[in-house]
């Protein structure tokens, strides 16, 4: 087995790095896309009698059925009572928030719930193909009901257009491209018009550039896909084979060395090239609470579910304000600001519709 050095920084940001550290794990050499650890997280905290350091990346797998399949693990006994007591102890500080559907509805007494919905991984399931990510008829019936009876957003790192294509519903903001594409329904309306804000224009032409670029760039790499999201990129490596994503993440850095306006991230098998603005979901988050009215407001509670590296700069920035919650869709435990978990979109659908049928019960105050 070979060692990897380029490996992504907790933060995600990968366009500076010659690489921005380098954890080598003993337990594997795939280390290419391995986050590092976190201090604070009670999941590094040493197994009893046992000095295996657990990487997140071990713990981020686990959540992956391709990867874990594809993974060879190393099954110690040590390993798994790590992960069994790390977990029970993140549970403990993120509790389920169907357990817990009782303190979030309290929490809302009086306040205005104003939903916020990440896609992929939240109401869609995470597929390889992601073109192919389509939500069900079901949660499209269940996210209809939620808009009807509280402000929704769906707030996704795709392409607008192309998130409205797979939710297919009016009377919901949608921002896209990571919040750098926002859009309102007709009915919310600034000055006469409905909402549209695009903080990033100015970068469209560089963004198609690149696109071009990368395009041409990872075609030697089988199974990557770049996908154009209008203010922000993505190239998708969830069907390229672990032994080429050293030289994928070497291809798309190649590019960027041009384009210094440009950063990389990373989200779940995906890498995102986006414009270095100070622009993420959390502040499409705060700036959707101003245009629905609801700035510098206490009578409002933002619920945010979201399973991605990117949502927790939404999850922060509630944590930050001390307003509303954030609810991480994970299996597995997971350094977050988030406050409660959901395991998949399955409980996110379940969650969604037992809110909305308490809803309906709760006599109007
Ligand atoms: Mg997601």
């Amino acid at each position: 087995m070979t060692k990897q050095n380029v490996i992504v920084s907790d933060t995600g940001d990968i366009t500076k790095s010659t690489i921005n550290m380098a954890i080598t794990l003993t337990l594997s050499s795939k280390s290419l896309f391995t986050y590092a650890p976190m201090p604070s997280s009670p999941m590094q905290k040493p197994p009893s009698g046992g000095f295996i350091t657990v990487s997140r990346k071990k713990l981020w797998e686990k959540d992956d059925p391709v990867k874990a399949s594809s993974t060879t693990h190393i099954k110690s006994p040590v390993f798994f009572s790590a992960v069994a007591e790390d977990h029970s102890s993140w549970i403990f500080h993120h509790p389920s928030a169907l357990k817990k559907f009782d303190q979030i509805t309290n929490a809302s007494k009086g306040k205005q719930i104003v939903m916020f919905l990440d896609y992929d991984g939240t109401l869609s399931p995470i597929v390889d193909d992601p073109d192919r990510a389509f939500m069900s008829d079901q949660m499209r019936k269940v996210v209809k009901e939620v808009a009807r009876y509280f402000p929704t957003a769906i707030v996704s790192g795709r392409c607008r257009d192309k998130v409205y294509s797979f939710v297919k519903l009016a009377g919901l903001f949608y921002a896209g491209s990571h919040g750098m594409d926002i859009k309102g329904p007709a009915e919310y309306q600034k000055g006469n018009k409905p909402v549209l804000f695009q903080p990033a224009s100015e970068f469209l032409p560089m963004i198609d550039e690149v696109y071009k670029a990368l395009v041409e760039k990872t075609k030697s790499t089988p199974g990557a896909k770049v996908e154009n999201n209008k203010f922000c990129l993505s190239v998708h490596f969830r069907r390229v084979d672990e032994k080429w994503w050293s030289a994928l993440a070497e291809q798309v850095r190649s590019v960027l060395k041009e384009y210094p306006k440009l950063r990389l991230t990373q989200g779940r098998k995906v890498l995102e090239v986006r414009p270095t603005i100070k622009w993420d979901k959390g502040k499409a988050l705060e700036f959707l609470l101003e245009s629905l009215g609801f700035a510098n407001c206490n009578d409002v509670l933002p619920v945010y579910i979201g399973d991605d590296r990117t949502d927790e700069d939404a999850f922060k920035v509630l944590r930050d304000r001390g307003q509303g919650f954030g609810i991480l869709v994970s299996k597995i435990p997971k350094d977050t600001n988030a406050s409660y978990s959901l395991q998949e979109p399955s409980e996110v659908m379940t969650f969604l519709h037992r809110l909305v049928e308490w809803k309906r019960l709760t006599p109007r105050t």
